[in-house]
């Protein structure tokens, strides 16, 4: 089979290799659509030691239709169409244990998505893979991943109907954050650059759009709800500087989520005065767990997400090395990948 492998930073390729035999408990998937993500070109610009040693297979968003099913496996067969998560709980370790599996110390990101087949691990097969009903298409169902993050995060703050939502940042993960919130009747503020990127924040339904290239955003923020600031404020950029402003443009007992990963080594110096009088609630969201996952592919096959605005268009298995080495700069929304 044809498959992109990841040998170092910047170099990856499309190379023939042996297609995988389902073993015990496993299920050899053909995919039909995968879709780029920011963490994909992150890795493919940095590393990422998730990807264990190189050559490793690439692309961890993907949906398809089971091809061989191994022994042992009752709740699938061949031709089922399903969508598969990129990791699953251990079974073993104390946060398991605690439902916290996204914490779990055995945490195994699966990858190969930019392939012909995938062979999904047992553990994978058995917790988090999903048949999708007919309504849900292979592109829109490899949003599962990316979306469970989001759900995940509007839980963990508890984000409700009535409430003011900011997001800093107009990227994918914005966009999810903004469906995951608009499900459960929030209003949505979206804070960002790029101008295109709002234009479709605001098509995606957001309530308001502030550029900071034309307006200050605390005082906008204020501006838009009493003078108070949001209930509650997802930072979806990833910096020091973005982390800071999310604090400032919560509301006294309001709740701040830090979604975007910082490089690493990242220290951001935070107004103490302002967490302690104001009350403020930082939490720190990472991935997400079965749960969040299943909620994704439920939400998605409502029909009731936006997917067309989050994937901008398709290119063949053959282009993934070119895309990655032309792109990898800029501020993508997703492609699918279709093998
Ligand atoms: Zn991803
Ligand atoms: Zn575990």
């Amino acid at each position: 089979m044809k498959a992109v492998l990841f040998y170092a930073p910047k170099v990856i390729k499309l190379v023939d290799v042996p297609t995988p035999e389902p073993g015990p408990g496993e299920v050899l998937l053909k995919i039909s659509a995968a879709l780029t993500c920011g963490t994909d070109f992150k890795a493919y610009r940095q590393g990422h030691h998730m990807l264990g040693t190189p050559p490793s297979p690439f692309g961890h968003e993907f949906a398809g239709v089971i091809a061989a099913v191994g022994k042992n496996v009752s709740k699938f067969k061949s031709g089922d169409r399903v969508v598969a998560a990129n990791s699953a709980p251990c079974e073993g370790c104390f946060y398991c244990e605690r439902g916290q599996t996204q914490l779990c110390d055995d945490l195994k990101l699966h990858n190969g998505g930019y392939a012909e087949y995938n062979l999904v691990p047992a553990p994978i097969v058995k917790h988090n893979l999903y048949k999708l009903p007919d309504n849900l298409g292979f592109s829109e169902a490899a949003l599962g991943d990316p979306l469970a993050c989001a759900i995940h995060a509007v839980d963990v703050v508890r984000a409700h109907e009535g409430e003011t939502a900011a997001i800093i940042g107009a990227g994918s993960m914005s966009l999810l954050l903004l469906q995951a919130l608009r499900a459960r009747g929030v209003r949505v503020l979206v804070v960002g650059r790029s101008k295109a990127n709002l234009d479709i924040a605001s098509a995606a339904g957001a309530d308001t759009v502030i550029s900071t290239e034309n307006a200050e955003p605390i005082a906008a923020i204020k501006r838009l709800t009493d003078g108070r600031g949001a209930d509650c404020v997802f930072e979806a950029v990833g910096t020091a500087k973005t982390w800071q402003m999310a604090v400032e443009l919560t509301r006294k007992g309001g709740r701040v989520c830090l979604f975007g990963g910082c490089a690493s080594g990242t220290m951001v110096p935070i107004d103490t005065h302002r967490i302690h009088y104001s009350q403020i609630t930082l939490h720190g969201v990472f991935h997400h767990t079965p749960k969040y996952f299943k909620a994704a592919v439920d939400l998605l096959a409502s029909s009731r997400v936006k997917t067309g605005l989050l994937i901008e268009g398709r290119i063949a298995l053959d282009e993934v090395p070119s895309f990655f080495h032309e792109r990898h700069g800029q501020s993508n929304r997703k492609f699918a990948v279709i093998p």
